[in-house]
């Protein structure tokens, strides 16, 4: 069971996904126009099966499209696909830090089972593709677990440097959707409008 690989490439017209209409599951060769769309789909799939995504790796397309420019291309990729390439990953997934010292585990790090969820998108030119998909997880997935998990993206937009170059940038009459790149390329994860939406109403009342 602990190291089996599940490749759900071969699993995925099982008839139960009909079940939650509400949150279909994203499966192989499915395509977003948008990583707006792509998250939307995959973020209301975790939130129906208590479980959340984080970020496993990424290729942004901004870095892809200036190497294409520099190379004199024209066709260059769709900025709203955001990722050329990302693979996103059960918050359980990864080993649980061992302290190499005491041996003991790293105490923030509980959480990490090694769980094997994970979904890969690929870009081409126009559309964010579904590449891979594991959708069996290792551990429980219930409103306790989900409860527990921590909260890392809230706290990093409430990183004062985010919220204060969000700020000057509303100010400024920057686009939201420019200020959402801006904040990801903070490092502020996924920003959603709604985040954003709340950024802004706490300004006006300042
Ligand atoms: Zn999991």
């Amino acid at each position: 069971m602990e190291d089996q690989e599940i490749d759900v490439e071969e699993n995925v017209q099982e008839p139960d996904v009909e079940e939650n209409t509400s949150a279909p599951l994203p499966i192989v060769g499915q395509s977003f126009d948008s990583w707006t769309d792509a998250e939307r789909c995959l973020n209301s799939y975790a939130k129906k099966n208590c479980f959340q995504w984080t970020t496993d790796t990424s290729t942004s397309i901004k870095n892809e499209n200036k190497k294409l420019t520099g190379r004199g291309e024209t066709v260059l990729y769709n900025e709203a696909l955001v990722h050329k390439n990302i693979v996103l990953t059960c918050v359980s997934g990864g080993k649980k830090r061992i302290n190499q010292g005491t041996g003991q585990r790293n105490f923030q790090a509980t959480w990490k089972v090694d769980c094997p969820v994970m979904v890969h998108l690929i870009a081409n030119k126009t559309a964010l593709v579904v590449k891979k998909i594991i959708t069996q997880h290792n551990h429980t997935c219930d409103q306790a677990y989900f409860k527990a998990l921590p909260k890392t993206r809230r706290s990093n937009l409430n990183d004062d440097k985010a919220t204060s170059t969000a700020k000057l940038l509303f100010k400024g009459g920057v686009k939201p959707s420019v200020v959402r790149s801006v904040l990801r390329d903070m490092g502020c994860g996924e920003v959603t409008q709604r985040d954003l939406a709340n950024l802004r109403a706490k300004f006006e009342k300042i």
